[in-house]
């Protein structure tokens, strides 16, 4: 493969350009066009259209506005249209475009999924998507059957000014469109391809739960307004630095086994936050941090994969935010590892898509980079060894500053974690304790009509005269295996059952959605269980029981007063007893 790159400059110097093209290629070379422009206008790309179709009339043409076009690793303005040449008899390709507005997205998916299935040389996809006006999700779930083994890899299509919601992407085949996918196949038996994400930013502190957000809008993290969460740990502003104060910190996301990043946008007056795509309910954040070192690092090491690669051209799908967090220095600064590897092309997107770990998704704040040749690598092991470079073991102040709070938060997090689990439960049996065990009753309470609530009492018959005959040590291995007993059936039928120690001696199952017919069978249960477990040294014991089912008028006192009522009359009526009032 080959690349060549032509800067337009109107249709005249541009047919001269196609004309030392064909004195080079002849009349039908295999080739197709790649054009990037960072002009919003239909008139010169449908110029560079006809003049293509004139000189290479069975040639296509592609390609998309962007928010900054690159060219072997640096910025190139104004409209630059990129000719790939293949070279070997071998190669295919093919161009697709959908209209968004006339095929439905579903449609379009499974479109692509069958033209891949009838191409069987397919290796790769390249997507340009023009910005989209529903969530991609849909768009990269539906893409999901394409075969496994086939690359998939893209851009949103850019704009100059990131806060517009319209770009643009075009094809000999569908013209130019804000509401259409692009699609290139390329493959072929000498064909080769690998692709990667970059991204550079890495997790700090704590892990949040998304628990409030609708599309694109995340509302809620820990149950916090999400622009609080930013407030509180990083001190910035609902002011209108916003956006470049947080590029810093975007949030790392998890979803469906797949971590993809997301920037805030914007920070609404309900102190929502306006991402760049969409954020699920139940998902987990993280934020992040970018420092320019760490950054850099991450390029450098994984740019190795794509030179080991050894390819012929490289395309590049890079985030905007990554061009405005490198504005101060120079955008193309980090792309400087690849500049050596082989001839590119790219641009600066408003989202990048890769398929990894065999799922697509839409990413943010990362740089996709598709390494394609034709034919075997040529092996060159002695410079394999030259540019295997150990990671500088010199790290900056603000990454070994990352590490230590996020060593600590984690340590943190599971000290919480055992606190609280410290906190409601009880310290010689681990069931419930008592203010755990209320607090179910009443929170159980609350829905007695459409979720029946039934509670079990128990108590242990004569148990004083365990702790007088045997010692207490050996009442508490009695209390022990009572609470095993419990403890199994909690674990049995966990969604609805949690089991309490009441105090001393007693203890309380709440079941919830459980009626007093199934509960006194589970008491009953329990009870003969009980009545059957030997210890080693004392015989066996026994526990009477009382049941009940709480009622629409019922207060946590009167409910807990006819339960015990009932374990009462078990006492009464000669123990090892249950009792239903
Ligand atoms: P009944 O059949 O009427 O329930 O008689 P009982 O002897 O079980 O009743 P009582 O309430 O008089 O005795 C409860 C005993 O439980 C008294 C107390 O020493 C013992 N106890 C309370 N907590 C613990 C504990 O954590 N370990 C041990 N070993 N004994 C405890
Ligand atoms: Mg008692
Ligand atoms: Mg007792």
């Amino acid at each position: 493969m080959k690349q060549h790159q032509i800067v337009f400059n109107g249709e005249r110097e541009f047919l001269k350009e196609l004309k030392k093209f064909q004195r080079m290629w002849g009349h039908t070379p295999k080739m197709m066009f790649q054009i990037l422009s960072e002009v919003l206008e239909a008139e010169p790309i449908e110029k560079i259209g006809r003049a293509i179709e004139k000189i290479f009339p069975d040639t296509p043409w592609f390609g998309c506005s962007t928010s900054g076009t690159l060219v072997d690793c640096e910025l190139v303005p104004g409209i630059t249209v990129v000719a790939i040449v293949f070279e070997k008899e071998s190669s295919q390709f093919e161009v697709f475009q959908y209209d968004t507005h006339e095929k439905s997205l579903e449609w379009i998916t499974q479109k692509i999924i069958e033209d891949a299935e009838d191409k069987p040389w397919v290796k790769a996809i390249e997507l340009y998507y023009s910005f989209p006006e529903e969530s991609t999700t849909k768009f990269c779930e539906g893409l999901q059957d394409i075969d496994p083994k086939v690359h998939i890899f893209g851009g949103v299509s850019g704009n100059d000014d990131m806060t517009k919601s319209i770009s643009y992407v075009f094809s000999k085949t569908g013209g130019y469109s804000n509401h259409a996918i692009t699609v290139v196949f390329y493959g072929g038996d000498d064909f080769y391809v690998d692709s990667i994400k970059i991204t550079g930013w890495k997790p700090l502190g704590k892990k949040f739960k998304v628990t409030k957000s609708e599309g694109s809008i995340l509302q809620e993290l820990d149950g916090v307004p999400a622009y609080d969460v930013y407030n509180k740990y990083l001190d910035i502003s609902n002011d209108e630095n916003f956006f470049y104060n947080t590029l810093e910190f975007p949030l790392l996301y998890e979803f469906n086994g797949i971590t993809v990043l997301r920037t805030p946008m914007a920070s609404n007056p309900d102190h929502s936050i306006s991402t760049s795509a969409d954020v699920e309910v139940g998902s987990a954040v993280r934020i992040t941090y970018g420092d320019p070192q760490t950054i850099i690092e991450s390029v450098d090491n994984d740019s190795q994969r794509i030179k080991k690669f050894r390819p012929d051209v490289i395309h590049f799908f890079s985030c905007v935010a990554r061009r405005t967090y490198w504005a101060a220095g120079e955008p193309t600064y980090e792309l400087k590892p690849f500049k050596d590897i082989a001839p590119s092309s790219g641009f600066f997107t408003l989202g990048e898509f890769l398929r990894g770990d065999n799922r697509l998704s839409m990413h943010n704040v990362t740089l996709v980079v598709a390494a394609m040749r034709e034919g075997e690598a040529e092996q060159n092991q002695m410079q394999d060894m030259f540019e295997d470079k150990t990671a500088s073991s010199k790290k900056t102040l603000v990454s070994r500053l990352a590490t230590f709070i996020s060593a600590t938060s984690i340590e943190l997090e599971e000290m919480n974690k055992k606190l609280t689990i410290a906190a409601i439960s009880d310290g010689l049996t681990g069931l419930y304790n008592r203010a755990e065990t209320q607090r179910r009753i009443e929170e159980n309470l609350t829905n007695v009509q459409n979720n029946p609530l039934s509670l079990v009492m128990i108590d242990i018959d004569d148990f004083k005269q365990v702790n007088d005959t045997y010692g207490h040590q050996e009442g508490d291995t009695v209390l022990i295996a009572l609470a095993n007993i419990l403890l199994k059936e909690q674990k049995r039928i966990s969604e609805k059952i949690s089991a309490g120690r009441w105090g001393g001696e007693e203890f309380m199952l709440v079941l919830a959605n459980t009626d007093v017919s199934t509960a006194t069978l589970i008491a009953d249960l329990v009870r003969q269980c009980f009545e059957n477990t030997a210890f080693s040294s004392i015989p066996a014991q026994t526990i009477s029981v009382g049941v009940t089912q709480a009622n629409a008028k019922d207060t946590f006192d009167t409910l807990c007063t006819r339960v015990d009522t009932a374990l009462y009359k078990a006492k009464k009526n000669g123990k090892n007893k249950v009792i239903v009032i």
